[in-house]
């Protein structure tokens, strides 16, 4: 019985010094300890023994079981060990390896612009308000003073949707809905998107960006409208502007101005920015007419207010040297990373 164990052994020695993996070690110990291994083998042998041999030789089997199940367990733990070692070793990451470039993706241009013209009108006590893209023809421009069939409507190609449904043509259809819905002072401006039905050329475009400005108070006159403009495009350019006015008309002020300001290149010498006529041409504004604000729900008689148009695109193009309005729709990112 003392050989057979000692062969166990011996064979079991044997096969555990090629064992490489815990995969294979769990084989070896089903081999040896499982209900078809040489230990249980030895079991019958038991019969033949005489009642004083048969628990010496019990308690050789048992420790035979039990030094193989512990030199198993020891050698199963070690190699858990190292190979769970190993798995973290290859899961490791590298920080040292290079990085995927991501392009990260930045403001448009007329939306720098716009969030600049914004912070300056807010920091001047405006408030900013929206109105639709799509409105009625009421808000853009019966309630402007635009009744049917007026001629000024021709000076905007409008795209209709159906006849009382339109893109708005200019931020001003936020005035009326801003008057409805406030009593004075209201001082608001309205940053948008405008549509117009025009060819497209280097010029002009379908779609543009203004920012309306609506000032309505007691005692609201024209220096003040002209006092405001200097002030913006002052802070706008970082410099001392200056302002001027020329008649206009548009249908819902009274009167109606085109705002200059002196060519902030050439200080009014003349230069190719302003085409040698030392002035830009940056806003159309202009008293609100009393008719738009009886439209509103507001007494003429009692308040006053002045309104302006500022268009981006145009302010971009002479900010920024840009001579191709087309290049602010068309996505070219060699464009936009310039800015
Ligand atoms: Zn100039």
């Amino acid at each position: 019985m003392q050989d057979k164990i000692n062969d166990i052994k011996i064979q079991f020695e044997k096969e555990l010094s090629a064992v490489h993996s815990s995969k294979d070690l769990e084989q070896i110990k089903v081999k040896y300890l499982g209900r078809k291994g040489p230990i249980q083998d030895l079991m019958p042998f038991l019969k033949n023994c005489t009642p004083e041999e048969r628990p010496v030789m019990g308690k050789l089997i048992n420790d035979l079981k039990e030094e193989l199940t512990r030199v198993c367990e020891e050698a199963l733990n070690a190699f858990q060990v190292v190979e769970q070692r190993a798995r973290i070793e290859k899961e490791r990451l590298d920080v040292t390896l290079p990085g995927r470039k991501r392009f990260l993706g930045r403001k448009h241009p007329i939306y720098l612009l716009r969030d600049e013209m914004i912070s300056i009108l807010a920091g001047m006590g405006f408030s900013v308000q929206y109105s639709p893209d799509v409105d009625s023809d009421y808000y853009n421009y019966e309630g402007l003073n635009f009744p049917p069939d007026h001629p000024a409507r021709d000076m905007q190609d409008t795209f209709y949707i159906s006849p009382d449904l339109l893109l708005r043509s200019h931020t001003s259809n936020t005035q009326v809905r801003v008057m409805e819905k406030h009593q004075p002072p209201i001082r608001i401006i309205a940053p948008g998107t405008v549509y117009r039905n025009e060819t497209i050329s280097s010029r002009s475009h379908v779609f543009f960006h203004q920012i309306e400005g609506l000032y309505i108070a007691e005692n609201v006159t024209f220096s003040d409208l002209f006092a405001t403009m200097e002030e913006f495009w002052s802070k706008l350019f970082h410099k001392q502007v200056e302002a001027r006015f020329r008649p206009s008309y548009f249908p819902f002020v009274e009167p109606g101005v085109e705002v200059d300001i002196k060519c902030t290149s050439c200080g009014g010498a003349g230069c190719r920015l302003c085409k040698h006529t030392g002035w830009l041409e940056v806003a159309g504004a202009g008293m609100v007419h009393p008719e738009v604000l009886k439209n509103g729900g507001i007494d003429p008689e009692k308040f006053s207010g002045y309104a302006w148009g500022m268009g981006l695109e145009r302010l971009a193009m002479l900010l920024y040297g840009v001579k191709d309005i087309r290049m602010f729709a068309e996505n070219d990112l060699r464009f936009l990373a310039k800015f």
